[in-house]
């Protein structure tokens, strides 16, 4: 029995399984598969832990691909990178950095493993461009038979179009082939607008451009707007003391301290709250992609989010901050707005969808369910599709009829892992 234990990002989901192992090489993991499939055991793989719903817990076999973590293939003039699955997006920047190649898209972090960022949808704003797994092009899967299967356009695409957003119920993924874009920097500005109007101009702004993002922290009237452009201007980074006191000690320790006294004094949250508004200003940058895109989270928090078609989204923020109003709910954290372009990944929860994202959260340690109930209600009016690693309520039951493709990918499921060997409690309540 293995004494180590798992926990995610946010410690709220945690596993002891009876074997957890890093393997070091394609046949030290085929080994690893093969034994549990002999003793009839779940195989589950961990990314960098930082989905909050319990996908990666098992008491079988858990690995974690950290020591497969290379770039196996850069070709800077056809733009794609081949890598393994467990390189951390962070890692794989510096490598297309210095190349000269980019993400295209994304979201907010980058401390994920590019397999696990695929596997569950993730994505960063921009109406015109898709979640990172529509970037996709090819992806390497280890069946329990401890083989590996490329899937790609060519020689699997109903195969690739539901590996892309897997959850990991196929297999284990070895490597992926990334299309990338040629390295660009962007305009980043940050700034307050009245909430209602913004919400009036929700799709202008989201088409006017590259990526738009609008956050809300409840009881206050103010928004906060983040559009991050395309530029040819030179850099403008912040210096290292700027950089740190604005992300680190402004928004980090700032954040946390209101959300502790919000947590100790619940009614003082509306005042708490028009305070990080106020706090937060306006700022201005150019710089690389990436740096733009990315920024610290120091906090801890729990979160739900949601894919809703786009055009309700103005409505479905007015439905949310109405349910914390009236129930005066203790809410100290943002909600998030966000846009993606449709997919054709089977169980993209943007799948043929342009879509809204919105997020809730909570600050460690406050009680999530009422709040995140209350928004899954409406979500679920607007066939809302939840980010999958991210909490939420539904089952296989509730969510088939959300997903046009829901039976093609139970097809490739039955044909890729017919005895469920990559399956847990989690897939279990959300597949079926
Ligand atoms: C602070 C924070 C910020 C975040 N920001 C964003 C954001 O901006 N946008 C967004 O969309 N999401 C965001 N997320 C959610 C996060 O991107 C996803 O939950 C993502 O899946 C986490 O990747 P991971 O490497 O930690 O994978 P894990 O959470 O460890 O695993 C996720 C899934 O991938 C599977 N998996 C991992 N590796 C493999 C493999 N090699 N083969 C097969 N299956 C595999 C796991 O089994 C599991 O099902 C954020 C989360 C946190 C905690």
């Amino acid at each position: 029995m293995s004494a180590a234990e798992w926990a995610n990002w946010d410690g709220r989901q945690r596993a002891r399984p009876r074997v957890l192992a890093s393997p070091r090489s394609l046949a030290e993991l085929a080994q690893l598969v093969g034994a549990a499939d002999a003793c009839g055991e779940q195989v589950r793989v961990a990314g960098a832990g930082h989905s909050f719903t319990a996908l990666v817990p098992t008491s079988g076999t858990l690995i974690s691909l950290r020591e497969l973590d290379r770039v196996l293939d850069i070709d800077p003039v056809g733009g794609r990178v081949r890598v393994q699955a467990g390189i951390t997006i962070a890692a794989l920047n510096r490598v297309l950095d210095r190349h000269g190649m980019a993400f295209e898209n994304l979201g907010d972090i980058d401390s994920q493993t590019l397999a696990g960022a695929v596997a569950t949808g993730t994505h960063g704003t921009g109406s015109r461009l898709g979640n990172l797994s529509s970037q996709i092009e090819s992806l390497e899967l280890m069946g329990a038979d401890g083989q590996v299967v490329v899937l790609d356009e060519r020689s699997d695409p109903e195969g690739l179009r539901a590996a892309r957003v897997s959850l990991g119920a196929l297999g284990v993924i070895t490597a992926l082939t990334l299309r990338t874009v040629p390295a660009f920097r962007l305009h980043g500005r940050d700034g307050p607008a009245g909430l209602a109007a913004t919400l009036e101009r929700l799709q202008e702004l989201a088409d006017a451009h590259d990526h738009f993002e609008m956050y809300w922290f409840p009881y206050s009237d103010t928004a906060l707007l983040r559009r991050n452009d395309r530029t040819d201007a030179p850099a403008r980074p912040r210096s290292r003391a700027r950089t740190y006191m604005e992300d680190i000690v402004l928004v980090n320790h700032g954040l946390q301290a209101l959300s502790r006294l919000g947590r100790r004094h619940p009614a003082l949250i509306p005042v708490l709250n028009r305070t990080a508004t106020r706090l937060a200003g306006s700022s201005e940058r150019v710089d690389r992609s990436h740096r733009i895109f990315v920024t610290p989270r120091l906090v801890r928090f729990t979160e739900m989010e949601y894919a809703i078609p786009r055009e309700h989204a103005a409505t479905a923020i007015g439905a949310i901050r109405d349910g914390i109003h009236a129930a005066r709910l203790p809410v100290n954290f943002p909600i998030e707005v966000r846009f993606v372009a449709p997919d054709d990944a089977l169980l993209s929860p943007t799948h043929a969808r342009a879509s809204c994202y919105i997020a809730v959260h909570t600050y460690e340690g406050m009680a999530f369910e009422p709040y995140f109930r209350m928004v899954e209600e409406i979500m679920d009016g607007f066939g809302g599709r939840p980010h999958w690693g991210k909490r939420h309520f539904q089952s296989a039951a509730t969510l088939a009829g959300r997903y046009p493709a829901w039976e093609r990918f139970q097809a490739v499921r039955r044909r890729l892992d017919p005895d469920l060997r990559f399956g847990n409690d989690e897939l279990a309540r959300v597949l079926g």
